[in-house]
């Protein structure tokens, strides 16, 4: 309990449970990035918002600097502990509170973990539909402070549509309680959109308002081959034409993912004969399997008729449609034992087949020994670039090639993940000298004496 805390932190001293010295295990030293892994001085566990209020109180009047944690599966070093920090847990804030069925919302706590939420609106027949691989451990305060996004972007965006009301509190302990339920409500500034995405740098996230959907009734899955990449994006404009509002997930793979990761997943099998120049996973989801089903197949027959599609293979049924996702999920299959580095960049449609044209000329003349996996979230622009078999000393050059060409192409060197610690000297390729000036006036306005969650996303001055 508090009496562990050193002496230099007996200001800390406010109830909250706390762990120190070796009480401190290394599950609080790093997120899953496992980069400069560092102890914190102490961790703090609060169980409610008036304890965690009166935790960031005593810090802001002690001047005392606070990493927030949630399940540290977070990928840019955001909760990895700095020197001199301690850590706030969100881990005994756990538990959902409401579930408005009428609102179609639920009002959880920011440590509950992802897939707690989604079972339990699946419980009520609704859907919380954002979803990604480390749903069992990542929490949704870390979800909403890194605004997540996942396979179904293309229909129902990312974390931030998902958020209709928040509470935070701020570095100086006040307690912002917005818990609003309402799609509708402009009476004045939404604030919640200051702390969505902010990655703990300017509050942080104690209650959250979600928004649920009903649960569909259908599902139609079907992996397309095609010549090339450019045929994937033109049939893109074609499916948000014709297929409004059914479809989930849009998921490209080039032939160097799929050549490379294929022959490493159990269950995918050789669903086509001949080799293509790139593939994709389209789900639909409606609300009637057989006319949705009938909808699929005719939509792709036109496209084999013109050529867009080479060829296509679609699930009779559920377990072949995980069959098929598993060539998607296969990455952590074939990554597993292997260093991989993993960029997660967005480009605008329109330019993505040059941007990666670009890529893999250059690794041709470069970086000919280096394994390169591209794929991604096409529909939001979204790139995974995924390098693997880099020799000692190509770490940093690898990074600085592929965020400075993403930067020449107008793009954003974080889809998903965030800026966190590790990406902070490449944010001016992604955003002017006036943007950033302006989120160093919103942090040192909130923060005046930058204590929470310091030196992420922008740099100190
Ligand atoms: C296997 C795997 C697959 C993934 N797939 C995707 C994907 O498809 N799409 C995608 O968008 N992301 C993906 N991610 C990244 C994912 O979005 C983040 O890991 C997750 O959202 C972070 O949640 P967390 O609770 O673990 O947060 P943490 O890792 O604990 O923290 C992440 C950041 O948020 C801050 N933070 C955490 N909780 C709070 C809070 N309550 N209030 C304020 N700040 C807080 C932390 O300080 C840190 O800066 C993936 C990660 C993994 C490991």
């Amino acid at each position: 309990m508090a009496a562990s805390l050193p002496e230099s932190l007996q200001f800390l001293s406010v109830g909250a449970t706390v762990l120190s010295g070796d009480d401190i295990t290394d599950r609080y030293t790093s997120d899953w990035t496992f980069v400069n892994h560092c102890k914190p001085d102490a961790v703090l566990r609060p169980a409610s918002t008036l304890e965690l209020a009166a935790i960031m109180k005593a810090c802001h009047q002690n001047h005392q600097p606070v990493v927030v944690q949630g399940g540290l599966t977070g990928l840019a070093g955001g909760a990895t502990p700095s020197h001199g920090e301690v850590a706030v847990s969100l881990e005994k804030f756990n538990g959902i509170e409401e579930i408005d069925e009428f609102a179609m919302t639920m009002t959880v706590k920011a440590g509950t973990p992802l897939q707690t939420v989604q079972d339990a609106a699946l419980a009520k027949g609704l859907v919380f539909p954002m979803d990604l691989g480390a749903r069992g451990t990542a929490t949704i305060g870390g979800n909403v402070s890194t605004n997540a996004g996942g396979v179904q972007v293309i229909r129902y965006g990312m974390t931030r549509a998902l958020v209709m009301g928040l509470e935070v509190v701020l570095p100086d302990g006040t307690i912002i309680t917005s818990l609003n339920k309402m799609l509708k409500n402009n009476a004045g500034y939404d604030l919640k959109h200051l702390f969505i995405g902010a990655e703990g740098t300017l509050g942080i996230v104690t209650r959250v308002v979600l928004r649920l959907f009903a649960k569909p009734k259908s599902r139609c899955t079907a992996v397309l081959a095609f010549n090339e990449f450019a045929n994937s994006v033109e049939l893109l404009r074609k499916i948000q034409a014709d297929l409004t509002g059914l479809v989930n997930c849009y998921e490209v793979m080039w032939d160097c993912y799929f050549d490379n990761v294929a022959p490493t997943v159990k269950n995918f099998g050789k669903p086509f004969d001949e080799s293509h120049g790139a593939y994709a996973i389209l789900e639909l989801c409606g609300n009637h399997q057989q006319r949705d089903s009938e909808l699929l197949e005719s939509f792709l027959a036109e496209q084999l008729e013109s050529g867009i599609v080479a060829d296509v293979v679609i699930a009779q049924n559920d377990t072949q449609a995980d069959n098929l996702w598993s060539l998607r999920h296969g990455i952590g299959e074939f990554g597993s034992g292997r260093p991989l580095i993993n960029y997660d960049v967005s480009i605008p449609i329109g330019d993505m087949d040059t941007f990666t044209r670009q890529i893999l000329q250059q690794q041709q003349t470069t970086y000919p020994h280096i394994t390169l996996l591209l794929f991604g979230h096409i529909g939001d622009s979204n790139l995974h670039v995924v390098i693997g078999d880099y020799k000692d000393g190509e770490f940093k050059p690898l990074k600085d090639w592929i965020h400075q060409l993403t930067g020449q192409f107008n793009g954003s060197i974080s889809a998903e993940h965030g800026i966190g610690k590790l990406k902070t000297d490449y944010l001016p390729l992604s955003r002017s000298a006036e943007e950033i000036a302006l989120m160093r006036l919103i942090k040192s306005t909130i923060d005046p004496h930058n204590i929470l969650n310091r030196g992420r996303v922008i740099n100190a001055t």
